[in-house]
């Protein structure tokens, strides 16, 4: 594999470029963890093209390099989002209802086992659930959930991933089935996952960490679980060999610094999920734990160690696949006032994810929420993957009207591809795992994940 200096870059805008960031790019160059201050210096500087410059480094020692065997990955799934019924009232959520509001919905198991048939026509290896903090329903519609989806899919003769329930939900769910202690929050979390993990659930999405700063909890969204809950769920999904994704939603009254903050939380519970794995790390300067990279030449990603040579066997303990960064939209929130991001300020943000997170396999351009051509440029400047052919998502949206064509967020596969090839990558589609899909219309089989060439 070529180091990094050697790779050739994908920009060119040397004018606009400062020798400030050359400790950084020294660091990066070598696969070094990068401190909270030089992530300061990248939100800093007005060279966002050598920021981007560096984010490129990086993804493409990971993924390849444009037009030189590089990948960027999508996939096909399906959302169902349960209820919007929701006991808190976020301020930046425009999601929730309360449970006598008009357009306020619980789906019964018909719906789900309508939906999953649909899924499975369209080819989906995928059903990705959340859903609002529901007051009412029992503990027992969640596993039934979970196991309708599993079971339908499998009647039909496919195989859905099914990957649901935030953090935030993990913990309603234990409030629910009445195991959560405050003494010994880990056990109720724990109860709750393994009985969702043997009812049929594949992993948890990376939602509802939002901005891990308590100031930003108890202004934004108090009432939700801190910081330190959203990572115990995470933590002892990783320890049950659920893999998970993580968030963060930006743009809204946090700092920059926050949400460097929140990057480094995220790495230190990626460097103990990979310790877990068997990678070992290097002592950081301002670290009290080793540094578990990526970044540094010749670094498996966690894919290519975790599954068996079939491609099938799950991972004997979990990890954090991707960071996805989230911007506010403010529209029809609480926080209607503030403005939201820009975007270049999208773009600056997923390329410095991209290089804190060294230890993040992967980094998505959400394109339901970041555009798709947006998500095309960001493929080129950090990440390699920009979701898929994603069907009704209602939880944040570009638009704020209350009609259907604002939540039924949809393009074909051909779109992703095209949009994926425009940037110079090859399309790969994967599963939630990460392993490289094998298709043949809608009956599709996994393999196991292989480096790329480079
Ligand atoms: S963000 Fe989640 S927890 Fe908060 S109000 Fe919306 S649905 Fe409820």
């Amino acid at each position: 594999m070529p180091s990094l200096a050697s790779q050739p870059s994908t920009h060119s805008a040397p004018q606009r470029r400062t020798d400030d960031l050359r400790t950084i790019r020294a660091k990066v160059e070598r696969g070094e963890r990068l401190s909270l201050s030089d992530g300061e210096r990248l939100f800093a500087t007005p060279d966002i093209w050598s920021v981007c410059e560096l984010a490129a480094l990086v993804r493409n020692r990971l993924h390849g390099a444009p037009h030189q065997n590089g990948v960027a990955h999508y996939n096909i799934n399906r959302h169902l989002n349960y209820s919007n019924v929701c006991a808190l009232s976020c301020k930046f959520c425009e999601f929730y209802r309360k449970k006598d509001d008009d357009g306020a919905y619980t789906r019964d198991m018909d719906y789900v086992r309508e939906e999953v048939r649909k899924a499975v026509e369209s080819g989906a290896t995928e059903m990705h659930s959340v859903g609002g903090l529901h007051p009412y329903l029992p503990w027992d519609y969640y596993t039934e959930l979970v196991a309708t989806i599993r079971d339908t899919a499998r009647s039909l003769g496919s195989d859905l991933h099914v990957k649901a329930f935030t953090a935030v939900e993990i913990v309603h769910l234990a409030k629910i089935a009445k195991v959560y202690r405050a003494d010994d929050r880990t056990a109720g979390i724990r109860w709750v996952l393994e009985r969702l993990k043997q009812a049929g659930l594949g992993s948890l999405p990376g939602g509802g960490a939002e901005v891990f700063d308590d100031r930003v909890h108890d202004e934004a969204f108090k009432g939700k679980i801190r910081s330190d809950v959203w990572l115990d769920v995470h933590r002892v999904a990783h320890e049950l060999g659920l893999n998970t994704n993580a968030t963060i939603l930006y743009g809204h009254i946090e700092q920059r610094r926050e949400r460097l903050v929140h990057m480094d939380m995220l790495r230190r519970a990626q460097d103990e999920a990979l310790a877990r794995l068997g990678y070992t790390g290097v002592k950081s300067d301002d670290g009290d734990q080793p540094a578990i990279t990526l970044t540094r030449p010749g670094t498996p990603l966690p894919e290519h160690i975790a599954f068996g040579p079939n491609g099938l066997d799950n991972p004997a303990a979990g990890y954090f696949q991707t960071i996805i960064p989230l911007p506010f939209f403010p529209d029809g929130s609480d926080l209607e006032h503030l403005p939201g991001p820009t975007g270049l300020e999208n773009l600056r943000t997923l390329a410095i994810a991209r290089l804190m997170l060294d230890n993040f396999p992967h980094v998505k351009a959400f394109w339901i929420m970041q555009t798709l051509p947006m998500a095309q440029l960001m493929l080129q400047n950090g990440a390699d993957d920009i979701d898929g052919t994603v069907v009704w998502y209602d939880i944040t949206k570009l638009a704020s009207r209350a009609d259907d064509a604002a939540t039924h967020q949809e393009v074909s596969i051909a779109s992703l591809v095209k949009a994926i090839r425009d940037a110079g990558f090859e399309p790969v589609e994967r599963d939630t795992l990460y392993r490289p899909v094998i298709r043949d219309g809608t009956r599709w089989h996994v393999q196991s994940p292989v480096p790329t060439p480079s």
